[in-house]
């Protein structure tokens, strides 16, 4: 493959400043302890795992959730200003993750988010009316002065070709842990967003451990459309990386007016 490499542990630093720059020490922690999406180390257990996942279990504003009679209001729009970033694919060992550099970052309620990382999730975390959707991107954006997060997610489902701006990512997924491959090419993030960009919003948690609620979710309605073999590519390599979706309680759950 033209351009393709590999690389263990040169990332290392620019991850691990990445993770500081959270600033977040439970987050830190957490990584190193053995979780996942199957058995007792599974969704129903990560709460049982460590007390810094206890929000996992007692949490009352948890993600994902079943969206559904959302209230619809005439909210402000989400102001994407993304550019392009080194395609480089990182096999977390939970999932498959594009640390970004540079500064692409969304606009929301007139704070700014600085995008940090994208990752996938398959089927998809968020189900509408109970369904599921093949796969789930989320954007990880961070908010330095506050320490909260905004994640956009959009919903991947099955189309009738391959998606050439998703390819970058696709053609160089690593299959084991702790890999990353890229290419030369950078990857163009705004030509992975969907045109149109309503959205459901509330307030909710980190999907893993330690499952911290400081997450403004912003959900864009309309999905994005990969082909089946692209879809297989990651499900080869994760086919249950999905958080069962969890109660909405009293939040507001709320969707942009058309
Ligand atoms: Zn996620």
């Amino acid at each position: 493959m033209k351009g393709a490499f590999a690389v263990r542990l040169a990332t290392l630093p620019r991850l691990l400043a990445l993770v500081s720059l959270l600033t977040l020490a439970a987050l830190t922690m957490a990584e190193a302890l053995h979780w996942g999406y199957e058995g007792e180390t599974g969704p129903d257990n990560w709460g049982n795992l460590s007390p810094d996942y206890a929000l996992c279990a007692e949490g009352s504003a948890q993600s994902p959730i079943d969206i559904r009679d959302a209230s619809e209001l005439d909210l402000v729009p989400v102001r994407f200003a993304y550019g392009q970033t080194a395609n480089r694919v990182r096999n977390t060992g939970h999932g498959i993750q594009v640390d970004v550099e540079g500064d692409s970052h969304v606009i929301y309620n007139g704070i700014r988010y600085n995008l940090l990382q994208l990752h996938f999730h398959a089927p998809s975390e968020h189900t509408i009316d109970g369904q599921a959707a093949a796969m789930e991107l989320h954007f990880v954006h961070l908010d330095p002065n506050s320490d909260m997060l905004a994640v956009v997610g959009i919903l991947l489902e099955e189309g009738d070709s391959d998606n050439a701006a998703y390819a970058p990512v696709f053609n160089n997924l690593p299959d084991e842990a702790d890999l990353t491959l890229g290419s030369d090419d950078d990857l163009d993030l705004a030509t992975l967003l969907p045109e149109m960009r309503r959205y459901f919003t509330y307030q909710g948690s980190l999907t893993t451990p330690p499952c911290s609620e400081i997450v403004r979710w912003l959900l864009l309605d309309t999905p994005v459309r990969l082909s089946a073999d692209q879809i297989a590519a990651y499900t080869a390599l994760y086919a249950n990386n999905a958080r069962p979706v969890q109660p909405l309680g009293d939040r507001d759950l709320l969707r942009d007016s058309p």
